[in-house]
């Protein structure tokens, strides 16, 4: 092609239009807020950690860019990560529980919905577990609860805080029972932690409901939300149409259970790292004072004497 041609090229194609933005779009060069609808560069977008910088709209985060958002780098070591979900009640929905699990391990790339691991946030050694609400809608098992139980124990053990990130739908219903026994074992695990003077937080993320709420979501010492998160126990739907009675438009938010005391304080992401370090500092067991060191006694000598 001449340099002619392209030139002619380049002014038969329209400059940035409608066409080349959406493309731009799916792409996903551009991303278009779910709330405002401004375009943000996706590379500002994640730099602002999935913030609309206009709105302050939270998007949905997956577990591994929280531990990069908050754990100081190459401080991280994670915990059980060989724990594999098993299917005891060979339950069978539309599909066999035992293929959608194969199914979001691979979408996922995570054997089951948290993470758990040990890592420092601003220097300060915490426990921190995440839920990923991207695999199976953050939904409690065996495996999720197994593994938050032996994080909080291991941070009993060696004295330190527990964060838990709280992004759940709920109860898992493929595992039954044994998925109900979690919300019991983690709540036995954190009265052990608190028995031993130590700190734990969870933060409440958009959606916390169900199991999780019924049980470690609120047993805080503090409890920390992000804006707009949905937090609740049932569904909007299911309680109006028990009650048969419509409910408020800021039903279930964040700012709605702040007001009425079941959360202690809304964060928002860009500032969570920050506040955690600081919340974490403050709970510190006292440290026992380093023993005095005397100088050494000046020597006399005889003859100097009067
Ligand atoms: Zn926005």
């Amino acid at each position: 092609m001449s340099l002619f041609d392209w030139f002619a090229n380049r002014r038969k194609s329209p400059p940035i239009g409608q066409e080349q933005q959406e493309r731009e779009i799916a792409e996903g060069l551009w991303t278009k807020c779910e709330q405002c609808g401004v375009l943000t560069y996706t590379k500002d977008l994640r730099a602002n950690q999935m913030v609309c910088p206009e709105c302050e709209y939270h998007w949905r985060v997956f577990s591994g860019d929280r531990i990069e958002q908050l754990i100081d780098p190459g401080t991280w070591q994670s915990l059980d990560e060989g724990l594999q979900p098993t299917d005891p009640l060979e339950f069978r929905d539309r599909k066999p529980y035992r293929d959608r699990l194969r199914e979001y391990q691979e979408k996922t790339h995570l054997n089951d919905a948290v993470q758990t691991g040990i890592g420092q946030i601003d220097g300060e050694p915490t426990v921190l577990g995440i839920m990923d609400f991207s695999f199976m809608g953050g939904s409690m098992g065996s495996v999720v609860g197994e593994k938050l139980a032996r994080a909080i124990e291991r941070a009993t053990k060696e004295g330190l805080s527990v964060i838990i990130i709280c992004a759940s739908g709920g109860a898992r219903m493929q595992e039954g029972m044994l998925s109900l026994m979690q919300m019991a074992k983690i709540s036995g695990a954190l009265q052990r932690h608190r028995a031993a003077n130590l700190l734990y937080i969870p933060i409440l993320t958009h959606p916390t409901t169900g199991g999780v709420t019924a049980s470690f979501a609120m047993l805080g010492d503090l409890i920390l939300s992000e804006p707009k998160a949905t937090i609740g126990f049932a569904g909007r739907r299911v309680i109006e149409q028990t009650l048969r009675q419509k409910l408020p438009d800021n039903f279930q938010t964040a700012e709605d259970l702040l007001t009425h005391g079941f959360v202690d304080a809304i964060v928002p992401r860009t500032e969570l790292k920050a506040t955690l370090a600081q919340l974490v500092r403050w709970h510190q067991p006292p440290q026992p004072s380093a023993p005095l060191v005397l100088s050494e006694p000046v020597p006399v000598v005889e003859g100097e004497r009067g």
